[in-house]
């Protein structure tokens, strides 16, 4: 019911919050001395503009716009700009709040979480380790075990089936 309200509330500001939330933000130096060693031109030239946005801009995708939002085919969620197994679809559930959401990455060590105060908010980032892509946020107030929901952005995310799966949407 928490989760509810406070998709509520998310889809009630996003109108007003979209334009916000795509504020571009500027690649820390860490995220510039990255081992995947490449440039800012480089992604914007591999990456659709959607997913540079994101990954590289820590953009917000709309709620409920994503191609992932609704899959519930079983495979990997892989980071769009490197490749990285991120998160499995066994871990993913129906959240309501428009955004793909796991409970846990398929990794602990894949992702890379850090603290984002940005929009008057208090919240925890969470990036791909291995690219430093922006992927979305993580908060505690997910189900199961773990308690905690990844708000994952779908254009941050590329998604191989399982080669067997018979799994249907
Ligand atoms: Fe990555």
């Amino acid at each position: 019911m928490r989760i509810a309200g406070a998709c509520r509330l998310l889809c009630l500001a996003c109108p007003l919050l979209k334009g916000v939330m795509l504020a571009k933000r500027k690649p820390t130096q860490d995220e510039a001395a990255r081992p995947d060693g490449k440039t800012e031109e480089q992604w914007r030239t591999e990456l659709t503009p959607e997913q540079y946005e994101v990954l590289r801009r820590a953009g917000t995708e709309a709620p409920f716009t994503g191609e992932y939002v609704y899959n519930k085919d079983s495979g990997m969620y892989r980071c769009a700009g490197c490749g990285a197994d991120l998160f499995g679809s066994d871990t993913k559930f129906e959240s309501g709040t428009g955004w793909p959401s796991f409970t846990e990455p398929a990794i602990a060590e894949a992702v890379e979480l850090r603290p984002d105060n940005s929009l008057l908010m208090r919240r925890t980032e969470v990036l791909c380790r291995a690219c430093g892509g922006h992927l979305g946020h993580v908060f505690d107030d997910g189900p199961g075990p773990t308690g905690q929901r990844y708000c994952i952005n779908s254009a941050a995310l590329d998604f191989a089936p399982q080669p067997d799966s018979t799994d249907s949407k």
